[in-house]
């Protein structure tokens, strides 16, 4: 090679390892010849979007020659009167995962710590190290613990030092699906610095149960002044591929993080069609539903196979397959089921499972029974 990059990128860049996606069903039906694919590795909704966001993308789709309202100024009044926050409290994103990137952006730089769980959603040491950070992973819940391989807030908190900026908490975690409780998250917020920023991550906020003792941390959005609330239309709202996600905080955060964010960071589809969807309670809930019957099925698929499971307040299910979980993922594949293997996530025996329809989960069961038998 003439010309070698590599010591030439930034130090974080230079051994950053990409992000792993859920594969997509174009590439399983190019490299198998499959068709009447099922894909349930990336935790979305298997109803799709919102009808009400088709029809809004549609009528926005004539304008696409013109930028975006670079303020999201309608999406951000919708979702400041649905979540009872001002204006100036939300900072919007490509997708969440854009807003997290945000965070790192304004608050990390070399000098600094963020500090997340093991197990833990894996752009959190990305947008770390990209920035040049060094990230503090601390130790999760042990396998026998009531929520296994989840966060241990006491360890996360014991990793908080002084050079600390930014610490990053899933709650519900993904690819876990383990969660927080009440007294335990609150407890946790009071005792962080205030000089931490304290993101908590709630992409599958809208799947949580009122019996899980699962709470929104937006309830304390007032009380604790360095708390970030991300949420995310990917996942309940059907909207993945427009990638849109917002950030609920101190005003004055939201304005550091509005400094870093490229100017027209939102589509004008994305927000048209964010918008429609926060309107939409009827497919939300049938949403909701299709989750809650989707789990149930799924939870009796294991017991009657002797599988453990991770327990989830998500749309996917972390099931120990007893064997390595990449092995089951390719033999799933050949049978024209994506799951996803969690290897990567230092979960080497789980494969991760996102609910689909009442017949894709037909599908993933029967395949995965098949494979799990030979
Ligand atoms: C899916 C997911 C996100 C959302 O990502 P988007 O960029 O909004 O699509 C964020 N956090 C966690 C834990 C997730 O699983």
């Amino acid at each position: 090679m003439t010309c070698d990059f590599l010591p030439l990128a930034a130090p974080g860049v230079r051994t950053l390892q990409p992000y792993q996606p859920g594969k997509p069903e174009s590439e399983l039906r190019r490299e198998y010849g499959l068709s009447h694919i099922v894909k349930l590795a990336s935790n979305e909704n298997p109803l799709g979007p919102s009808p009400k966001a088709l029809a809004a993308v549609r009528e926005a789709l004539p304008d696409i020659a013109r930028y975006p309202d670079g303020n999201g100024f309608e999406l951000k009044a919708a979702l400041s009167a649905r979540l009872g926050v001002p204006m100036a409290a939300l900072t919007l994103g490509n997708g969440s995962n854009d807003v997290l990137e945000s965070v790192a952006r304004a608050f990390l730089t070399s000098e600094h710590e963020a500090v997340f769980s093991e197990h833990a959603f894996a752009v959190y040491p990305i947008v770390t190290q990209a920035i040049g950070a060094t990230a503090r992973v601390a130790k999760a819940n042990p396998p026998d613990h009531e929520m296994p391989y989840g966060h241990d807030l006491a360890a996360i908190r014991a990793s908080i030092s002084d050079r600390t900026r930014v610490t990053f908490v899933a709650n519900p975690n993904n690819p876990t699906g383990t969660w927080l409780k009440t007294a335990e998250l609150e407890g946790f917020l009071a005792s962080v610095p205030e000089s931490v920023i304290v993101v908590v991550d709630e992409a599958y906020f809208e799947y949580v149960e009122a019996e899980m003792d699962c709470p929104s941390a937006l309830r304390w959005i007032d009380r604790f002044p360095n708390l970030v609330v991300t949420r995310t239309f990917s996942k309940a709202y059907g909207l993945a591929g427009l990638r849109v996600g917002y950030a609920v905080s101190h005003p004055q955060v939201a304005d550091l993080l509005n400094r870093v964010r490229e100017p027209f960071n939102v589509n004008s589809l994305a927000l048209a069609a964010a918008a429609a969807a926060l309107d939409d309670f009827e497919h939300l809930e049938r949403s909701r539903a299709v989750n809650r019957d989707g789990m149930k099925c799924l939870l009796e698929f294991c017991r009657r196979q002797n599988l453990a499971w991770l327990p989830s307040a998500g749309n996917f299910l972390c099931i120990d397959v007893g064997r390595p979980g990449r092995e089951v993922f390719l033999e799933l594949l050949k049978r024209g089921v994506i799951a996803r293997p969690v290897d990567n996530y230092g979960l080497p025996r789980f494969l991760r499972i996102s609910i689909g329809t009442e017949a894709e989960n037909a599908r993933l069961i029967d395949a995965l029974a098949g494979v799990l038998k030979s």
